[in-house]
């Protein structure tokens, strides 16, 4: 379980600023029970995108969004509509933020933050992996976490170390996380992102949620 906190509207907003046409995807996992992702919330954002003067091509609710395989099979039912958008609002965790951007080829932005829970997690059998950070920047970074794709968590770039391979300097039996990123905006035709310098990350946002350290589920995970 991934959860999930719907970014506020004016920052989405702001993420699809310059873009007139929207698909949206919602995700029934752990999206639906946080509230975030599923049908009812799809919907909302459609009549919210829509007044804010957008054209939505089309909105699925996909059962999990962090399957790739699930996805793909999705997009194939959509075509025309996924292929009518300039990008992707995906309104779920950052592992399904991550995956819809790994096999669209499209511009994909995040619609939520995901929460920090303190260890109660399931497991995803895809390679793409969450933090948890609790404020989601894959808009800039074309859908790929530089949190957990770099070994240091650098958030403005490679540390120069990268191998001529473009592995990383610390395991160099992964890739470099930056280089990817590089790569996937220069596909994406944003490599003017790189532009923007992220101020370090608020770590307090890296906290479990004060009502989740209440919680009779959270007094249950830590044995109490
Ligand atoms: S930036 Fe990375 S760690 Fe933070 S919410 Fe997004 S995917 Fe998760
Ligand atoms: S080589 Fe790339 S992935 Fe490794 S720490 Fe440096 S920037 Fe991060």
């Amino acid at each position: 379980m991934l959860l999930s906190q719907q970014k506020p509207l004016e920052e989405i907003l702001r993420f699809l600023d310059g873009e007139k046409n929207i698909f949206i995807l919602g995700c029934n996992g752990c999206a639906e029970a946080s509230g975030t992702g599923g049908k009812p919330q799809v919907l909302e954002m459609k009549e919210a995108l829509e007044k804010a003067g957008k054209k939505v091509t089309g909105f699925s609710v996909v059962d999990l969004l962090c399957q790739k395989a699930l996805v793909q099979s999705r997009f194939r039912g959509k075509a025309k509509e996924v292929k009518a958008a300039d990008s992707i609002l995906a309104m779920t965790c950052g592992v399904g933020v991550q995956a819809v951007a790994a096999v669209s080829n499209k511009v994909t932005h995040p619609a939520c933050n995901t929460l920090p829970l303190g260890g109660m997690r399931g497991e995803w059998q895809g390679s793409e992996r969450c933090q948890e950070c609790g404020d989601c920047v894959l808009d800039l970074t074309g859908g790929i976490c530089p949190l957990t794709a770099c070994s240091k968590s650098l958030l403005n770039g490679a540390c120069g170390g990268t191998t001529k391979e473009g592995k990383c300097e610390v395991d160099q039996e992964m890739e470099c996380g930056w280089r990817l990123i590089y790569e996937r905006l220069e596909k994406l035709g944003q490599l003017e992102k790189l532009r923007q310098i992220y101020e370090p990350k608020d770590h307090s946002k890296m906290m479990p949620p004060k009502g989740l350290r209440l919680s009779e589920r959270w007094a249950l995970e830590q044995g109490k």
